[in-house]
C-alpha cells in the first residue's frame, strides 16, 4: 500500500476524534465578537490573540503582519500565520479570515448571535459558518499532523486575516502588499470561505465587485409645505426602482458562474431624518454589483450614474455616485493547476464525489491572491447561512472538511 495512504487513514480516523473540540473551538470563536470598525465593532484583536495563544501552545511558530488601524484599540489590525515546517520547498495554505459580520435585526435570532447553540448536528451563531468553518477546519487538520508526530512534505501555513468583510485593505490586500515573499506561484492556496452543500464546488473564477455610494441632495423642509422641499427619499424610491434598468444594459450570461448573470443590489440605507414631520433632504444608500468580467466597470458607473439622474432629476434631486470598492475580476485559476487537482482528489476521497471547477458571484479574497498571478482557489461545504441570521454551520461538514484538508495537506509533494 501506498505509505501516505496508510497516513491518511490515520489522520482521517483522529478527525473523528475531534468533534467535540470542534465544537468547543467554534463556542470560543463565537464570543469574541470580531465585527471590523467599518461596521461598527471593535475588530479582530481579542479573536486573534485567542488563537495565537492556542496555536503556539500547541507547539506552532506564529507570525503577526499587523496593519495600522487607530480605529481599534492597540491601534492594529492583526494578520496571523501559523507555520508547520514540512521537510520539502513549497507550502500548502489555507486562509481564513477573522472578522464576522454584524448580527443585523437580533429580533430574527432565536438565540444570541454571539452563544454558541448546538443543536444536533447544527452550530449556530454569528461567524459559525463566515468564517470560523475555515478556521476550525483548518486548524483541526493541523492538529491532526501534530498529535500522530506526521511531518508534511511541504510547509502548512495557517494564514488569519483581518477585514474580509470590509474591502481586505487591512487583511490580505495589507499582506501581499508588505509581504509578497511569503507566497509563491507554486503554493497551493486555499480559501475556505465559499462553496456548495454537496462540497463539489471549486471557486477558480468571480465576478467584479463594485460597490457604489449614492448620494441624493434635495432640500429638507417642514413635512405639512412639501413644495417648500426637494423630498430626497421619494426620489430615493425612484432611483432604486430605475435601477432595475441595470440588468437589461448588462444582460450577458455565463454559466461558468453560480447565478450566471450580473446582479445589481441596492442594500445599505443610511438614516435620515430622526422624526416624521421634517422632509429629508439628504438621504444615502448603497449598491452592490456583482458583474461578470468581461464588462468594464466604468461603464457599469456610467449607466448607474444615468439612470439614476434621470430619476432623482424629475424631483429636483441631484445624485452623486461615488465608488466604494471597485475590484475587477483579475484572471481565473486554471481548472488544472495543482491546487485544483489536488482539492478534487481529496473530495473525492473523502467524499466519493467528482468536484468542478466553477466561478461566483460572492467577492472572496482568492481575487487579491489571482490579481498577483497566485492560483487560489475557494472551497468548503457550506450551508448558505452566512450573514444570515440563525447563522450556523454542520458539524458533519467540519469534520469532513477537515478531513479533505489533511489529504491536500499529506499528498502535495
Ligand atoms: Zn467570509
Amino acid at each position: 500500500m501506498n505509505p501516505k495512504e496508510d497516513l491518511f487513514r490515520r489522520l482521517f480516523e483522529r478527525l473523528g476524534d475531534y468533534q467535540a473540540e470542534m465544537i468547543a473551538l467554534q463556542r470560543q470563536l463565537v464570543r469574541r465578537v470580531a465585527v471590523g470598525p467599518d461596521a461598527g465593532g471593535p475588530g479582530e484583536g481579542e479573536k486573534a490573540a485567542f488563537l495565537a495563544d492556542l496555536l503556539k501552545g500547541w507547539g506552532l511558530k506564529v507570525d503577526n503582519y499587523p496593519a495600522p488601524d487607530p480605529r481599534v484599540a492597540g491601534g492594529e489590525r492583526p494578520n496571523l500565520v501559523a507555520w508547520l515546517p514540512g521537510r520539502k520547498p513549497g507550502k500548502v495554505w489555507v486562509l481564513s479570515h477573522l472578522d464576522v459580520v454584524p448580527p443585523g435585526d437580533e429580533a430574527l435570532w432565536d438565540s444570541d448571535p454571539f452563544t454558541l447553540r448546538v443543536e444536533g448536528d447544527r452550530l449556530y451563531g454569528r461567524g459559525t459558518e463566515d468564517n470560523h468553518h475555515g478556521i476550525v477546519t483548518s486548524l483541526m487538520a493541523v492538529k491532526a499532523f501534530l498529535d500522530l508526530g506526521i511531518t508534511p512534505d511541504r510547509t502548512l501555513a495557517l494564514a488569519l486575516v483581518s477585514d474580509e468583510e470590509t474591502g481586505s485593505h487591512k487583511g490580505l490586500a495589507h499582506l501581499l502588499k508588505e509581504q509578497p515573499q511569503l507566497f509563491g506561484d507554486q503554493d497551493l492556496i486555499i480559501v475556505p470561505d465559499a462553496g456548495s452543500e454537496d462540497g463539489t464546488l471549486v471557486e477558480v473564477a468571480e465576478k467584479s465587485i463594485l460597490w457604489l455610494k449614492l448620494i441624493l441632495k434635495g432640500q429638507q423642509c417642514h413635512a405639512s409645505r412639501p413644495h417648500r422641499g426637494k423630498n430626497t427619499l421619494r426620489a430615493c424610491a425612484h432611483v432604486i426602482v430605475a435601477l432595475e434598468g441595470l440588468s437589461q444594459a448588462f444582460p450577458r450570461q455565463d454559466p461558468l458562474f453560480r447565478p450566471p448573470e450580473s446582479t445589481f443590489e441596492p442594500t445599505q440605507k443610511e438614516a435620515n431624518v430622526p422624526n416624521i414631520n421634517t422632509i429629508p433632504g439628504r438621504d444615502v444608500f448603497y449598491l452592490d454589483c456583482r458583474v461578470l468580467p468581461d464588462y468594464d466597470l466604468a461603464l457599469v458607473k456610467e449607466r448607474v450614474l444615468a439612470l439614476g439622474e434621470e430619476a432623482a432629476r424629475r424631483f429636483g434631486v441631484t445624485l452623486k455616485v461615488e465608488p466604494v470598492q471597485e475590484l475587477p475580476s483579475p484572471r481565473p485559476t486554471d481548472p488544472n493547476a495543482p491546487v485544483v487537482q489536488a482539492l478534487k482528489r481529496a473530495i473525492h476521497r473523502v467524499y466519493g464525489r467528482e468536484a468542478k471547477p466553477q466561478g461566483i458571484g460572492g467577492g472572496t479574497v482568492a481575487a487579491f491572491f489571482r490579481q498577483q498571478g497566485l492560483p487560489a482557489v475557494v472551497w468548503m461545504t457550506v450551508s448558505h447561512t452566512a450573514h444570515q441570521p440563525n447563522e450556523f454551520c454542520s458539524l458533519k461538514n467540519l469534520l469532513g472538511d477537515a478531513r479533505v484538508l489533511s489529504h491536500v495537506m499529506l499528498m502535495a509533494e
